[in-house]
């Protein structure tokens, strides 16, 4: 999974908190100035995180170039609908490597990745060979394992990342867009540290883990008022 970010609203953390402020100020304008203390700016985001206020994160938008994602992950991040895509298209652009993903249980895994790498290969093969005469890709496709590599240019705004970072960064998602959500995190850190730092999944801001198993990151909320209950009680007449 290769991220960049290539393009984001100039000082997003700014304009986040520029865009709350619009809502309380009783001046005509009260934006904060760039020679603001970023310590003030990280702490009053904090506050809009807490009480929930998160129409002021949708003004900060970030652009992303992804590649060497499956088939199996851009389908699961598609649906995240808050967003825009644009997809390598498999209909007017013919496929010309057998560039795929192996998920590292196969990878690691002698008995199945010779045959995996194999029926990949043949797959593409075939889809070569009908291309060649004049099947059209966009039904040659068909043969292509969802392993195929993609790429696209995703556009997120902050808060819609902070949903799907709170989903997809659980442990219990799945491996790929796990990994793509990582890499993601790591590019926004780099020019909105707040924002970067609190891309954390769900159990994080849930106090508890709300999965059907937890990962032991968080106990699950029925655990951990059992131990509330226990502590109450435990403290209970002191
Ligand atoms: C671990 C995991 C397992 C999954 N397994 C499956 C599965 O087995 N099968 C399957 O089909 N999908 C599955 N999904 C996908 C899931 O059902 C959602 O489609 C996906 O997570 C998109 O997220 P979302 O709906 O929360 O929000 P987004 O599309 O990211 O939208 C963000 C928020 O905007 C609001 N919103 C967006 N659109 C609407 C709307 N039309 N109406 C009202 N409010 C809206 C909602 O509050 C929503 O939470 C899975 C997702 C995860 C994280």
């Amino acid at each position: 999974v290769r991220v960049a970010l290539i393009s984001y609203t100039p000082n997003p953390e700014l304009v986040i908190a520029a865009a709350a402020r619009a809502s309380t100020s009783r001046r005509e304008w009260d934006f904060p100035l760039e020679s603001e203390d970023p310590q003030k700016i990280h702490s009053f985001l904090s506050k809009l995180l807490a009480a929930g206020h998160l129409s002021p994160f949708e003004h900060a938008s970030f652009t992303f170039a992804i590649e060497g994602i499956s088939r199996v992950a851009s389908h699961q991040l598609v649906r995240h609908r808050i967003a825009s895509y644009v997809q390598q298209s498999q209909r007017y652009t013919p496929i010309s490597s057998p560039n795929f993903v192996i998920p590292p249980t196969i990878a690691s895994n002698p008995k199945y990745r010779g045959e995996f790498e194999r029926i990949f290969n043949e797959a593409f093969k075939l889809y070569s060979q009908m291309a060649e005469d004049g099947i059209p890709l966009e039904d040659a496709r068909y043969i292509l394992p969802s392993a195929v590599e993609t790429r696209l240019i995703m556009t997120m705004n902050a808060r819609e990342l902070l949903h799907v970072c709170s989903l997809r960064l659980c442990n219990r998602s799945q491996w790929e867009i796990r990994e793509l959500f990582k890499k993601v995190k790591e590019e926004v850190s780099k020019v909105a540290p707040f924002l970067g730092s609190h891309l954390l999944p769900k159990c994080h801001f849930l106090g508890y883990c709300n999965e059907l198993e937890s990962c032991g990151l968080f106990p699950k909320r029925s655990e951990k008022e059992e131990g509330e209950c226990r502590l109450r009680s435990s403290t209970e007449g002191r």
